[in-house]
């Protein structure tokens, strides 16, 4: 008889990457606990077990061990310590190692000086006195704390010593890495698998285009040059083979003057990673559920063009009062997917659904995507 904690695998977190893990998993086969400390998180909600705890409490980390066979994580954010707690039990992909430098601005960007990968300039800031050091001629820059980051959040733009001063004030003198501002040509990203035994395999490098540092629209395969998409995956592969990465891994890239630039490296799924849902036999929550469980790497069998735009919680704020947008606009297309997280509150600046326009001409696509999305914003 096979053990039944086989079948039952741990996700970290219950956000809308952990949904969409947990959907992946249920349709392979598999069970899966969610641990979160949030009683209605999108995941929790939809999990086999939804543990209700903090992602320290030794109670529900030993409930985990006693029941699950294989533990990964949907946020950065984790702490190490767990992941380290749960390995010595468990197959844990990512491992602590890993999460440990990308959660970090400061480890990573060392991380890929140290293998030699390309970033924009950069300062560490811990003190006044690395203030101090930095030239006058590296502004405007930005000021990224170092950990707990995400969707622009922790990062202040600052065009001179002083405002720089006050930023650091302001980040409670957090260590933070300070970035020149590039002047960008494109963002673009890409979504690599990798499993215990080191096969890999890629979904297509993707364009990314922000506002105010949140992800707004993704198109894909993203408009880059043959050699530019091909540079880009092999930094990739490198990044994930140096972290003996086992599990889903996103790394983004600046385009600058036709030189490429790391940007960073998120240790899951990723959302600009979302058009996998609807152009791809295998999206990258199967691929996350495939390397956890240690079955066979399968290609992700991208089909269809596909954009992607996010849709965030400020649409349900139209004319003062909170009411749910028109979704009928998205339901009526037939080349149109939405999907929802299941989030109870809309809150301005959260991602509370996206969706997708899939189809042949990407040019078109990309038209149609920004007329839905105005449509729904008006
Ligand atoms: P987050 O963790 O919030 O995604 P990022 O460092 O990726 O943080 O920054 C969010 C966005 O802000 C980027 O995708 C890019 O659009 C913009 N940005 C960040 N750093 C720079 C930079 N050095 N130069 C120009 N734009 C930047
Ligand atoms: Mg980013």
């Amino acid at each position: 008889m096979t053990n039944p904690k086989n079948k039952m695998l741990c996700m970290l977190g219950g956000g809308q990457l952990g949904r969409f893990f947990v959907m992946s998993a249920q349709n392979l086969g598999y069970e899966v606990t969610v641990l979160d400390p949030n009683p209605k998180s999108p995941a929790g909600l939809i999990a086999n077990i939804h543990i209700c705890a903090r992602y320290d409490d030794k109670i529900a980390l030993d409930q985990i061990i006693g029941t699950c066979s294989a533990v990964t994580t949907e946020f950065e954010n984790i702490p190490c310590d767990t992941l380290a707690y749960l390995e010595n039990s468990l197959v844990v992909h990512p491992s602590a190692h890993a999460v440990s430098i990308v959660q970090n601005r400061i480890k990573e960007k060392n991380f890929l000086e140290d293998i030699k990968l390309p970033t924009g300039p950069f300062h560490v800031i811990k003190s006044k006195e690395h203030i101090n050091l930095v030239p006058k001629n590296f502004y405007p820059a930005i000021l990224k704390k170092a950990e707990f980051g995400y969707d622009g959040k922790g990062q202040i733009h600052v065009s001179n010593l002083k405002e720089l001063d006050n930023a650091f004030v302001k980040l409670n003198h957090a260590p933070s890495i300070l970035e020149k501002k590039l002047p960008l040509d494109i963002e673009v990203s890409v979504v690599i698998a990798r499993s215990n035994t080191g096969n890999y395999t890629y979904f297509p490098v993707a364009e990314n285009q922000h506002i105010n540092g949140i992800l707004e629209t993704t198109i894909s395969p993203g408009r880059v040059s043959d050699s530019i998409a091909c540079q880009i995956k092999e930094y990739t592969h490198k990044i994930a083979k140096e972290l003996n990465y086992v599990g889903v891994l996103a790394v983004e890239f600046f385009i600058v003057n036709g030189n490429i630039f790391v940007n960073e490296i998120a240790p899951r799924p990723h959302n600009s990673g979302h058009f996998s849902l609807d152009s791809c036999k295998n999206n990258q929550f199967d691929l996350q559920v495939r390397t956890l469980a240690e079955l066979e790497l399968l290609d992700p069998g991208f089909h269809t063009n596909t954009v992607m735009v996010n849709i965030l919680g400020d649409i349900w704020y139209k004319g003062g009062r909170i009411h749910d947008p028109n979704f009928d606009i998205l339901l009526d297309e037939s080349n149109v997917n939405l999907h929802m997280y299941g989030k109870d509150e809309p809150r301005k600046g959260r991602k509370m659904a996206h969706f997708s326009v899939s189809g042949e001409n990407l040019t078109d696509l990309v038209l149609k995507a920004k007329t839905l999305k105005q449509k729904l914003v008006s």
